[in-house]
């Protein structure tokens, strides 16, 4: 199910809006019509544009670090970027993250000295909370607002994670994860608290934000231990070959028999590759008694044994494989074991009861 369209690209990353999105702008929209009234209207929609800036600004640091950023969604309560994965590296983490709230500031400041020459203000009028039906004015105040509210160190707004690389230069990288998730979620429920006294939108946010903490602090856990277990204890000892020269029947044979989808290819004990099963899927099935192995592409995988198994997994989920050949870093021909998606899987469950 797709929830978001997208509207435009930049640097390649896919702007989308979500569909609460744009349900909101539409309602916004038909109450501005009704009242012919469009500056609220006009506010917020330049409002957001200046929130893909912010999430931009966040993607031009992550692209610098080589990070990839798969794309950023604008829903009502803001803009998430959703990166490829979170670095480790906490001096990669604060700049990323601080990227974004110094840019609204910058923004609000700039909007201000507009708002300034336009219209020359008195002291008074800057400082006045009520919204001035001048857009600039108003849209430099959201943005600072939005800049230093970013600011919270609430896990997992920008605030929270600037928090949590700073607590990593000290802590381990999970457990800097799991305090900053717990003043995370005391600043969800805060929001919550401060929200029914005074504005709805800060209701959702506080939901959002334990939410958020809970379930990032949960995954970010899971993620290290797992980065902890190496392909050697997880491997299965028990290996099938095939011959480059043998045929697709052949091979399938021993598919089935070895339970899995794809199959190592050897030739006079050394490896070759790994052929899989979609490749064979693609030959008809009339033509396998004679289609040879080595007529396939052979995909040249393989992992060390002392490698981490979520490194591993990175690898058989880009190559869409179900099993790959670990092999010694001395001898790179020799398989001495191969290491399937299941035996990954069963680590992860391993992993979550550990935790
Ligand atoms: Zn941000």
């Amino acid at each position: 199910m797709k929830y978001s369209l997208k509207i435009a690209s930049i640097w390649g990353i896919p702007i989308e809006l979500h569909v609460t999105f744009v349900l909101l702008m539409a309602a916004f929209f038909v109450i501005s019509y009704l009242a012919q009234d469009f500056y609220s209207f006009f506010l917020i929609l330049f409002l957001f544009v200046f929130v893909v800036v912010h999430e931009l600004s966040h993607s031009f640091v992550a692209r610098h670090y080589g990070i990839k950023v798969r794309k950023i969604v604008l829903y009502p309560i803001g803009g998430v970027s959703e990166i490829e994965e979170i670095p480790e590296n906490p001096r990669v983490e604060w700049r990323m993250a601080i990227s974004g709230p110094l840019v609204s500031i910058i923004i609000g400041v700039v909007l201000l000295g507009i708002y300034v020459v336009h219209a020359t203000p008195t002291l008074s009028d800057l400082f006045t909370l009520a919204a001035t039906a001048d857009l600039s004015l108003d849209l430099a105040r959201l943005n600072v607002f939005l800049g230093f509210f970013n600011l919270i160190p609430a896990f997992p707004m920008d605030g929270g994670r600037v928090f949590r690389a700073l607590l990593a230069e000290h802590l381990s990288f999970s457990d800097a994860t799991k305090y900053a998730a717990y003043i995370g979620r005391f600043f969800g429920i805060l929001m919550v608290f401060v929200g029914v006294l005074f504005n709805f939108w800060l209701i959702v946010v506080g939901i959002f934000v334990y939410i958020g903490a809970t379930e990032e602090a949960e995954q970010t856990i899971l993620t290290t231990t797992m980065a902890r277990v190496r392909v050697k204890d997880v491997m299965i000892r028990e290996t099938n070959a095939i011959a480059p020269e043998a045929t697709l029947a052949e091979a399938m044979d021993i598919m089935f028999k070895a339970r899995y989808h794809d199959i190592l290819v050897e030739k006079d004990g050394a490896l070759k590759g790994v052929v899989c099963w979609d490749d064979i899927m693609k030959i008809k099935s009339e033509m396998r008694s004679t289609f040879k192995v080595e007529q396939l592409p052979v995909r040249q995988v393989s992992v060390f044994p002392d490698e981490s198994i979520l490194e591993a997994y990175k690898i058989l989920v880009r190559e869409k494989l179900d099993l790959m050949p670990v092999v010694n870093r001395e001898e790179t021909g020799k398989v001495i074991g191969v290491l399937t998606s299941e035996g990954i899987a069963s680590a992860y469950e391993k992993a979550k009861k550990l935790r």
